[in-house]
């Protein structure tokens, strides 16, 4: 009894979030953008089929090409953070992680865009600083429960690896905005998904 309140208490209180428990929808997420070409590219692809997504941006990116940051937003898709320099978590010192997390409300006032508190570390690491800070600031880990592999594996690969035998409600699916395969396969992946009765929604 004792460890099933336990492991209640955890669930609820964890700032980790793998898979949304409660949706009938797929949650697609790309990472390492805003990207010159291709984030345009798949803002284009999500109106076409009337899908909104999740964009976790990195602050390096968003200082060269906030135009897209704010096109992103302004098309009804969520804004999420993937760190500042894409970095690894170890080389993070407290303060230098503090100073990264609050650029996040400078995009917001300087772009004019919202951000919502899901913080994916690159490379999936945390350490027990840079997580104690997201805790105090109370951001959430976004991690995902899908990895489309698109930064490994062929074209025809990615898309068995999420096709909807691999999928159920509630999965969070990781892509990323820099691979030019990313952007062909996605039109495919997202027929296919309307073909099974798939809905894909954002966080
Ligand atoms: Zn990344």
């Amino acid at each position: 009894m004792i460890n099933k309140v336990k492991s209640l208490i955890f669930f609820f209180l964890s700032p980790f979030v793998v898979k949304r428990l409660k949706s009938q929808s797929v949650f697609l997420t790309f990472d390492d953008g805003p990207h010159p070409e291709n984030t345009q590219k798949i803002i284009n692809i999500l109106k076409h089929f009337n899908v909104k997504a999740s964009f976790f941006l990195s602050g390096k990116e968003m200082d060269k090409y906030p135009h897209i940051v704010k096109e992103l937003y302004d098309s009804g898709n969520t804004l999420c953070y993937h760190s500042y320099y894409h970095d690894h978590a170890k080389e993070k010192s407290f303060s230098s992680f503090y100073d990264e997390l609050k650029k996040v409300s400078e995009y917001e006032k300087n772009i004019g865009v919202k951000f919502k508190k899901f913080y994916r570390p690159p490379y999936g690491e945390l350490t027990v600083s840079t997580l104690t800070l997201l805790i105090i600031l109370r951001w959430k880990v976004l991690l995902w429960s899908v990895d489309s592999r698109d930064s490994f594996d062929e074209e025809n690969e990615v898309l068995q690896n999420v096709n909807s035998s691999n999928v159920s409600a509630g999965d969070i699916l990781l892509f990323h905005d820099d691979y030019d395969k990313t952007v062909r396969l996605l039109p495919v992946l997202l027929e296919r998904y309307h073909q099974s009765g798939i809905s894909c929604d954002k966080l």
